[in-house]
């Protein structure tokens, strides 16, 4: 059997180090969370203690890499100066605790450039973020660029943008990649099939480069090839089926990549139960 970098996004409710309990109770041997609320702006900083307990914990357990999802209302392709500078200084604080808590890599969408363009966009999010490692450089904190549905005005539902981004980054090894199976097959990457999975594949290697790419948010969708929507659904359960996502967790190419589920948590064994769809898969 393969060994497997598998986790689940888990919840923080609580103390952020209960995080680690209920990844470690699930058998994940890598995880995701929010490092806050991800709805809301932020309203008062982790206690140092609580991130304490959480590297504590997270040494324990021996899970690794730990990913921080960026909070929805950030958004560093907004043509708006409020938003903008609310943004930049969010993924600052963030960084900073993601540092402090031991995780390795922050997770962010790209952004939605409301109308201003995807070139203006796609300069705006390049900008910030230079920023935002300027200000955090001695950190050892990583960003990762998730690709997106394509709704709306979102940036990122194909891998050129991921591309001039990371050309415009000064600190190049500070910048990955994260694929979300579910954005990219509603952005029209056919994964349910094996030749257009491995033409996504390829596109992904030569355009961003399979080096970058740390993490794959492994989500089944409801919706259809380039519907643009961004519905999750269970493993198997969706238009990738359980066939696309046996090519994924069996490809040698993305032998040093973690594997993380976002898919709904409609019970409390939904995220067993995906588990161990994945793990059986990899079994074969
Ligand atoms: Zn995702």
């Amino acid at each position: 059997m393969r060994n497997l970098r598998l986790g689940v996004h888990v919840s923080i409710a609580g103390h952020i180090y209960e995080a680690i309990d209920r990844a470690a109770a699930l058998g994940c041997n890598t995880m995701q969370i929010f490092s806050r609320d991800p709805r809301q702006w932020r309203k008062k900083r982790l206690a140092q203690d609580d991130m304490e307990e959480f590297r504590r914990r997270r040494a324990e357990s021996g899970i690794a890499p730990v990913f921080v999802h960026i909070p929805y209302l950030a958004n560093l392709a907004s043509p708006y100066s409020v938003l903008y500078r609310n943004s930049i200084k969010a993924y600052v604080e963030d960084i900073k605790e993601a540092e402090a808590l031991g995780a390795e890599y922050l997770v962010t969408h790209m952004g939605s450039h409301k109308k201003s363009g995807e070139a203006i966009g796609i300069k705006r999010i390049t900008s910030g973020l230079n920023k935002i490692l300027e200000r955090t450089k001695k950190s050892p904190v990583k960003i990762l660029l998730e690709n997106t549905a394509g709704s709306g005005s979102w940036l990122g539902y194909k891998f050129e943008h991921s591309r001039r981004i990371i050309d415009g980054i000064e600190q190049k090894n500070r910048i990955g990649a994260c694929f979300d199976t579910c954005h990219g097959y509603s952005a029209g990457y056919d994964l349910a099939d094996e030749q257009g999975y491995q033409e996504t594949i390829r596109q992904l290697d030569e355009i961003v480069g399979l080096e970058r790419l740390k993490l794959i948010h492994l989500n089944d969708t409801k919706d259809k090839l380039g519907s643009k929507r961004d519905r999750h659904e269970h493993i198997g359960k969706g238009k990738i089926g359980l066939e696309g996502f046996r090519r994924l967790v069996n490809d040698r190419r993305l032998k040093d990549t973690a594997f993380i589920m976002e898919t709904p948590k409609d019970s409390d064994d939904s995220d067993r139960i995906n588990l161990a769809a994945v793990r059986r898969l990899a079994n074969k």
